[in-house]
Protein backbone atom coordinates (compact mmCIF):
# COMPACT_ATOMS: atom_id res chain seq x y z
CA UNK A 1 0.00 0.00 0.00
CA UNK A 2 1.33 3.44 -1.18
CA UNK A 3 2.13 6.12 1.36
CA UNK A 4 -1.39 8.33 1.42
CA UNK A 5 -0.17 11.99 0.37
CA UNK A 6 -2.18 14.40 2.10
CA UNK A 7 -3.60 16.85 -0.54
CA UNK A 8 -6.19 19.67 0.51
CA UNK A 9 -7.47 20.37 4.13
CA UNK A 10 -11.11 20.44 3.86
CA UNK A 11 -11.49 21.42 7.80
CA UNK A 12 -9.51 23.29 10.46
CA UNK A 13 -11.12 22.88 13.88
CA UNK A 14 -10.58 23.71 17.11
CA UNK A 15 -7.91 20.44 17.99
CA UNK A 16 -7.64 18.91 14.88
CA UNK A 17 -7.16 19.45 10.61
CA UNK A 18 -8.96 17.04 8.08
CA UNK A 19 -7.03 16.50 4.69
CA UNK A 20 -7.94 15.10 2.20
CA UNK A 21 -5.91 12.44 0.43
CA UNK A 22 -5.06 11.96 -3.63
CA UNK A 23 -6.87 9.33 -5.53
CA UNK A 24 -9.09 7.96 -2.61
CA UNK A 25 -11.86 9.78 -1.05
CA UNK A 26 -13.20 7.69 1.02
CA UNK A 27 -10.17 8.11 3.79
CA UNK A 28 -9.00 11.29 5.43
CA UNK A 29 -6.05 12.32 7.48
CA UNK A 30 -6.81 13.41 10.83
CA UNK A 31 -4.16 15.62 12.19
CA UNK A 32 -3.90 16.63 16.14
CA UNK A 33 -3.04 19.92 16.56
CA UNK A 34 -1.49 20.80 19.89
CA UNK A 35 -4.14 23.74 20.40
CA UNK A 36 -6.53 23.35 23.62
CA UNK A 37 -9.52 25.39 23.82
CA UNK A 38 -12.26 25.11 26.47
CA UNK A 39 -15.97 27.17 26.71
CA UNK A 40 -16.34 27.10 23.10
CA UNK A 41 -12.83 28.55 22.06
CA UNK A 42 -13.35 31.42 24.71
CA UNK A 43 -10.23 30.18 26.60
CA UNK A 44 -7.61 29.02 24.10
CA UNK A 45 -3.94 27.22 24.45
CA UNK A 46 -1.54 25.11 23.31
CA UNK A 47 1.49 23.44 24.64
CA UNK A 48 4.33 20.99 23.14
CA UNK A 49 3.39 17.76 22.37
CA UNK A 50 -0.26 17.82 23.40
CA UNK A 51 -1.49 16.53 19.81
CA UNK A 52 0.76 13.66 19.81
CA UNK A 53 -0.91 12.53 23.66
CA UNK A 54 -4.45 12.94 22.31
CA UNK A 55 -3.39 10.80 18.93
CA UNK A 56 -1.64 8.17 21.13
CA UNK A 57 -4.59 7.68 23.48
CA UNK A 58 -7.35 8.48 21.04
CA UNK A 59 -5.81 5.25 18.78
CA UNK A 60 -5.63 3.26 21.54
CA UNK A 61 -8.53 3.62 22.86
CA UNK A 62 -10.54 3.86 19.54
CA UNK A 63 -8.71 0.09 18.65
CA UNK A 64 -10.00 -0.90 22.06
CA UNK A 65 -13.57 0.17 21.60
CA UNK A 66 -13.01 -1.64 17.33
CA UNK A 67 -12.39 -4.94 19.07
CA UNK A 68 -15.72 -4.91 21.08
CA UNK A 69 -17.52 -4.90 18.39
CA UNK A 70 -18.29 -0.94 17.84
CA UNK A 71 -17.17 -0.09 14.08
CA UNK A 72 -14.50 3.21 14.07
CA UNK A 73 -13.34 5.24 11.48
CA UNK A 74 -9.78 4.34 12.64
CA UNK A 75 -7.74 2.28 9.62
CA UNK A 76 -4.07 3.44 11.44
CA UNK A 77 -1.64 5.54 12.85
CA UNK A 78 0.69 7.41 10.23
CA UNK A 79 2.86 9.09 12.20
CA UNK A 80 3.01 9.80 15.99
CA UNK A 81 -0.18 12.94 15.43
CA UNK A 82 -1.67 11.59 12.31
CA UNK A 83 -4.55 9.19 11.39
CA UNK A 84 -5.78 7.51 8.50
CA UNK A 85 -9.35 7.20 8.66
CA UNK A 86 -12.50 6.59 6.95
CA UNK A 87 -14.37 9.55 5.69
CA UNK A 88 -17.85 10.02 6.98
CA UNK A 89 -20.29 12.57 7.12
CA UNK A 90 -21.04 13.77 11.05
CA UNK A 91 -24.31 13.16 13.04
CA UNK A 92 -24.74 16.71 14.20
CA UNK A 93 -25.70 15.20 16.96
CA UNK A 94 -22.95 14.65 19.91
CA UNK A 95 -23.13 11.70 22.30
CA UNK A 96 -22.70 12.15 26.00
CA UNK A 97 -22.26 9.35 28.43
CA UNK A 98 -22.01 10.29 32.11
CA UNK A 99 -21.10 7.94 34.88
CA UNK A 100 -21.27 10.63 37.91
CA UNK A 101 -22.19 13.96 38.39
CA UNK A 102 -20.00 16.74 36.84
CA UNK A 103 -19.33 19.40 34.36
CA UNK A 104 -22.45 20.95 33.33
CA UNK A 105 -25.16 18.68 35.26
CA UNK A 106 -23.70 19.20 38.31
CA UNK A 107 -23.87 23.36 37.27
CA UNK A 108 -27.16 23.18 35.96
CA UNK A 109 -28.98 21.54 38.92
CA UNK A 110 -26.50 23.05 41.44
CA UNK A 111 -25.22 19.47 42.37
CA UNK A 112 -21.38 18.37 43.96
CA UNK A 113 -19.40 16.97 41.22
CA UNK A 114 -18.97 13.16 41.95
CA UNK A 115 -22.25 12.06 43.22
CA UNK A 116 -22.78 8.34 41.74
CA UNK A 117 -25.85 8.08 39.26
CA UNK A 118 -28.14 4.75 39.67
CA UNK A 119 -26.96 3.98 35.45
CA UNK A 120 -24.97 5.66 33.33
CA UNK A 121 -26.93 8.54 31.33
CA UNK A 122 -27.06 8.84 27.61
CA UNK A 123 -27.37 12.65 26.15
CA UNK A 124 -27.63 14.77 23.23
CA UNK A 125 -25.88 17.70 22.32
CA UNK A 126 -25.88 19.82 19.24
CA UNK A 127 -22.69 19.77 17.18
CA UNK A 128 -22.79 23.88 16.34
CA UNK A 129 -20.00 26.01 17.33
CA UNK A 130 -22.15 29.27 17.00
CA UNK A 131 -24.90 27.72 18.80
CA UNK A 132 -22.44 26.57 22.26
CA UNK A 133 -23.37 22.84 21.57
CA UNK A 134 -26.96 22.81 23.35
CA UNK A 135 -29.02 20.28 24.60
CA UNK A 136 -31.13 18.51 22.69
CA UNK A 137 -34.35 16.44 22.79
CA UNK A 138 -35.27 13.29 21.39
CA UNK A 139 -38.49 14.76 19.32
CA UNK A 140 -35.74 17.97 18.62
CA UNK A 141 -33.20 15.23 16.87
CA UNK A 142 -36.17 13.63 15.11
CA UNK A 143 -38.10 16.45 14.12
CA UNK A 144 -35.35 18.37 12.77
CA UNK A 145 -33.54 15.46 11.11
CA UNK A 146 -30.69 15.71 12.62
CA UNK A 147 -30.45 11.92 13.37
CA UNK A 148 -33.39 8.88 12.68
CA UNK A 149 -34.85 7.02 15.49
CA UNK A 150 -32.45 3.78 14.15
CA UNK A 151 -29.43 5.86 14.39
CA UNK A 152 -30.39 7.12 17.66
CA UNK A 153 -31.16 2.96 19.00
CA UNK A 154 -27.38 2.25 17.46
CA UNK A 155 -25.65 5.56 18.53
CA UNK A 156 -26.80 4.65 21.68
CA UNK A 157 -25.80 1.34 22.03
CA UNK A 158 -22.46 2.09 21.02
CA UNK A 159 -22.04 4.56 23.46
CA UNK A 160 -23.13 2.62 26.63
CA UNK A 161 -20.55 -0.12 24.72
CA UNK A 162 -18.02 2.03 24.40
CA UNK A 163 -18.32 3.30 28.16
CA UNK A 164 -18.06 -0.03 29.25
CA UNK A 165 -14.99 -0.75 27.29
CA UNK A 166 -13.34 2.00 28.18
CA UNK A 167 -14.51 2.14 31.76
CA UNK A 168 -13.59 -1.15 32.41
CA UNK A 169 -9.67 -0.45 31.37
CA UNK A 170 -9.45 2.81 33.19
CA UNK A 171 -10.90 1.15 36.22
CA UNK A 172 -8.25 -1.27 35.89
CA UNK A 173 -5.55 1.57 35.64
CA UNK A 174 -7.22 3.26 38.61
CA UNK A 175 -9.15 5.73 36.90
CA UNK A 176 -12.83 6.45 36.81
CA UNK A 177 -14.51 7.20 33.87
CA UNK A 178 -16.52 10.01 35.10
CA UNK A 179 -18.16 11.25 31.51
CA UNK A 180 -16.96 11.28 27.77
CA UNK A 181 -18.25 12.56 24.51
CA UNK A 182 -18.14 10.62 21.24
CA UNK A 183 -19.30 11.80 17.95
CA UNK A 184 -20.22 9.45 15.19
CA UNK A 185 -20.63 9.50 11.37
CA UNK A 186 -22.42 7.97 8.69
CA UNK A 187 -20.97 5.23 5.95
CA UNK A 188 -23.71 4.89 3.45
CA UNK A 189 -26.30 3.31 5.81
CA UNK A 190 -23.85 2.33 8.98
CA UNK A 191 -23.17 4.02 12.02
CA UNK A 192 -19.28 4.11 12.89
CA UNK A 193 -17.57 5.73 15.62
CA UNK A 194 -15.92 9.34 14.50
CA UNK A 195 -13.52 11.79 15.53
CA UNK A 196 -11.80 11.15 18.95
CA UNK A 197 -11.50 9.65 22.20
CA UNK A 198 -9.39 11.85 24.24
CA UNK A 199 -8.79 13.49 28.17
CA UNK A 200 -10.06 16.38 25.76
CA UNK A 201 -13.87 15.15 25.41
CA UNK A 202 -13.63 12.90 28.68
CA UNK A 203 -13.22 13.46 32.84
CA UNK A 204 -10.90 11.27 34.30
CA UNK A 205 -10.21 10.85 37.76
CA UNK A 206 -7.75 8.72 39.93
CA UNK A 207 -9.69 6.79 42.17
CA UNK A 208 -8.92 7.35 45.87
CA UNK A 209 -7.19 10.57 45.33
CA UNK A 210 -9.93 12.03 42.59
CA UNK A 211 -7.22 14.05 41.12
CA UNK A 212 -8.09 15.08 37.69
CA UNK A 213 -6.58 13.47 34.55
CA UNK A 214 -8.50 15.52 31.94
CA UNK A 215 -8.87 18.87 29.72
CA UNK A 216 -10.54 20.25 33.22
CA UNK A 217 -6.90 20.69 34.70
CA UNK A 218 -6.76 23.15 31.55
CA UNK A 219 -10.41 24.51 31.86
CA UNK A 220 -9.91 25.20 35.50
CA UNK A 221 -6.14 26.15 35.53
CA UNK A 222 -5.55 23.25 38.28
CA UNK A 223 -1.85 23.51 36.89
CA UNK A 224 0.77 20.21 35.15
CA UNK A 225 -1.47 20.01 32.46
CA UNK A 226 1.27 18.41 29.80
CA UNK A 227 2.56 16.82 32.50
CA UNK A 228 -0.77 14.87 33.59
CA UNK A 229 -1.57 14.12 29.48
CA UNK A 230 2.18 12.55 29.29
CA UNK A 231 1.46 10.50 32.48
CA UNK A 232 -1.68 9.53 31.48
CA UNK A 233 -0.53 8.48 28.16
CA UNK A 234 2.40 6.43 29.68
CA UNK A 235 -0.36 4.31 31.86
CA UNK A 236 -2.44 3.55 28.89
CA UNK A 237 0.35 2.17 27.17
CA UNK A 238 1.66 0.48 29.56
CA UNK A 239 -1.88 -1.34 29.81
CA UNK A 240 -1.79 -2.08 26.32
CA UNK A 241 0.76 -3.56 25.96
CA UNK A 242 0.61 -5.93 28.84
CA UNK A 243 -2.79 -7.14 27.48
P1 LIG B 1 -14.19 20.95 16.14
O1 LIG B 1 -13.54 22.25 16.48
O2 LIG B 1 -15.31 21.09 15.15
O3 LIG B 1 -14.51 20.08 17.31
P2 LIG B 1 -11.85 19.30 15.67
O4 LIG B 1 -10.68 20.17 15.88
O5 LIG B 1 -12.22 18.28 16.69
O6 LIG B 1 -13.12 20.15 15.26
O7 LIG B 1 -11.60 18.63 14.23
C1 LIG B 1 -12.17 17.46 13.82
C2 LIG B 1 -13.41 17.68 12.98
O8 LIG B 1 -13.50 16.61 12.04
C3 LIG B 1 -14.68 17.60 13.82
O9 LIG B 1 -15.60 18.57 13.38
C4 LIG B 1 -15.22 16.19 13.55
O10 LIG B 1 -16.60 16.13 13.62
C5 LIG B 1 -14.72 15.90 12.16
N1 LIG B 1 -14.40 14.49 11.90
C6 LIG B 1 -13.82 13.63 12.75
N2 LIG B 1 -13.65 12.41 12.19
C7 LIG B 1 -14.13 12.51 10.91
C8 LIG B 1 -14.23 11.59 9.81
N3 LIG B 1 -13.80 10.34 9.91
N4 LIG B 1 -14.78 12.05 8.65
C9 LIG B 1 -15.23 13.34 8.56
N5 LIG B 1 -15.16 14.24 9.56
C10 LIG B 1 -14.62 13.85 10.72
MG1 LIG C 1 -13.69 18.42 18.19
Amino acid sequence: MSEPTRSRAIYEGKAKILYEIEGDPEHLILYFKDDATAFNAKKRGSWERKGVVNSKISAALTTLVQKAGVPTHFVRNLSEREQLVRRVEIVPVEVVVRNRIAGSLARRLGMEEGGELSHPFVEHYYKSDSLDDPMLLRQWILEFGFATESELVQMREYALTINRVVGDFFDSLGIVLIDFKVEFGRIGDSIVLADEITPDGSRLWEKGTNRKLDKDRFRRDLGDVAETYEELLQRVEAAIQQS
